[in-house]
């Protein structure tokens, strides 16, 4: 089964998200800031992480930062979440190593066509 982590300070966003991927035949774990994420990651790696921008404690982009800087044999794919306000963001988020991005809210036929764009539906 492909593993998804959903990383977001939201517990509502986390739940819509869980529910979307358990649909795709995803096992799914969840972290509420880029730092529980980070920890969750060196741990038990996912296959693909989805990463909210705004977080307390540690940022999407400061976790893409740290997820670089490990040594993983196998770095997760990174799907992040952005919303409207934040499209200036993907750019420097993809520069930062994000593989796909998605904008708020999201849908499950979204959701489902990124990860098939990362190789992982
Ligand atoms: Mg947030």
């Amino acid at each position: 089964m492909k593993t998804c982590l959903v990383v977001d300070d939201s517990k509502v966003i986390r739940k819509v998200a869980r529910h979307i991927l358990e649909t795709l035949d995803f096992e799914v774990a969840e972290a509420g800031d880029g730092r529980d994420a980070l920890t969750h990651c060196e741990a038990t790696p996912p296959d693909v992480v989805l990463l909210d921008w705004n977080m307390p404690v540690m940022s999407g982009m400061e976790f893409l930062k740290a997820l670089s800087a490990t040594d993983l044999p196998k770095r997760p794919k990174v799907v992040f979440c952005t919303t409207e306000n934040g499209i200036g963001h993907i750019k420097a988020a993809i520069e930062a190593g994000a593989d796909e991005y998605v904008m708020k809210p999201f849908d499950r036929d979204t959701i489902a066509s990124k990860l098939q764009i990362v190789g992982l539906a």
